[in-house]
């Protein structure tokens, strides 16, 4: 005898409806707040096995993307470049007034 539970197209599971629906995700502020270690308690252990042991994909990625924001936003290089613009531009704009 075959049921529902044969058939790989009619077998969803709760965690997939949920997934789906991404019910139980955080925003993303939640994310980005636990990804800079502004979340504890109950709340860090939730976003915890949320991200780990539910494996959301699209939390994962939206803190993969938090992630990589906050690597090109702390580049020594990218701030060096931009002090050296700002002070040649100030050079240039005191040369200018003279
Ligand atoms: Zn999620």
């Amino acid at each position: 005898m075959t049921g529902a539970n044969d058939d790989p197209q009619l077998a969803l599971t709760v965690a997939a409806v949920w997934r789906q629906a991404r019910a139980s995700c955080p925003h993303p502020d939640l994310l980005a707040s636990w990804l800079h270690g502004g979340v504890d308690g109950g709340a860090r252990r939730f976003v915890d096995f949320h991200l780990g042991e539910s494996c959301c994909p699209t939390c994962n990625a939206v803190v993969d993307d938090l992630r990589a924001r906050d690597a090109r936003a702390v580049r020594p290089a990218d701030d060096d470049a931009r002090a050296r613009c700002l002070h040649s531009t100030l050079a240039a704009v005191r040369s200018a007034r003279r």
